[in-house]
C-alpha cells in the first residue's frame, strides 16, 4: 500500500492518523522465506516537524510461522512493532545521502510494505522455540525428546577425552 505524505510534510505542524491495510503475505529474513501476515491495520501518525520534514510513528503486529530451533516443530510467533522514522520531502534533504537511504519513499509517498519489511528484519527474534525449555530432537535418532525419552546413549564423546583415554589404554597393555 502507499500513502501520499504530502499533507504532512508541507504543512507545518500538521498532525495526520491514519489506518492501512498491508499485503505481505511473506517475509525474508537470512535467506530463509516465512509466511506472515500484519494481525491487525498498521497505524500511523504522520507529523510535521518542519519545512519538508515528518516523524512517522506506526504501531502494528507481525504474527509468522516458523520452525522451532530445537525441535523443528512450526511455531506461530508474533513481534509487536511500535517505531518512529524522520522522513523528507524530495527538495528538503540537507544531505541528497540522507534521502538515498529512505528506501520505503519514492518522492512524497511511503511505501507501507517496504518500511514494515525493513522493521520486521530489524526486530527479527534472535532464536525461535515452541517453548523456552524445548528439549529439541536426539541427533541420533530423531525422536522428539519433548515427549519422552530415547534409549540412545546421549554421551557426546569429546575428541580430546577420546585421545586421552588411548594414551591410558596403550600404557595399561605395557
Ligand atoms: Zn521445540
Ligand atoms: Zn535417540
Amino acid at each position: 500500500m502507499f500513502l501520499n505524505l504530502t499533507e504532512a510534510l508541507t504543512n507545518e505542524d500538521r498532525v495526520v492518523s491514519m489506518q492501512a491495510e498491508t499485503q505481505i503475505t511473506e517475509i525474508s529474513v537470512g535467506g530463509e522465506t516465512y509466511p506472515g501476515h500484519a494481525s491487525s491495520p498498521v497505524s500511523f501518525v504522520f507529523t510535521n516537524t518542519g519545512k519538508g520534514k515528518a516523524r512517522i510513528d506506526a504501531e502494528v503486529s507481525f504474527v509468522f510461522t516458523a520452525s522451532c530451533d530445537r525441535c523443528l516443530k512450526p511455531v506461530e510467533q508474533e513481534i509487536s512493532l511500535a517505531f518512529s522514522r524522520q522522513v523528507w520531502a524530495p527538495d528538503a534533504a540537507a544531505d541528497p545521502a540522507v534521502y538515498e537511504e529512505q528506501l520505503f519513499m519514492d518522492g512524497f509517498v511511503l511505501d507501507v510494505e517496504d518500511l514494515l519489511i525493513s522493521e520486521i528484519v530489524t526486530s527479527w527474534p534472535m532464536k525461535i522455540l515452541c517453548k523456552p525449555d524445548c528439549k529439541g530432537i536426539c541427533p541420533t535418532c530423531g525422536r522428539d525428546l519433548n515427549t519422552g525419552k530415547c534409549d540412545c546413549d546421549s554421551f557426546v564423546p569429546d575428541p580430546r577425552m577420546a585421545a586421552i583415554k588411548d594414551i591410558f589404554e596403550a600404557e595399561r597393555e605395557v
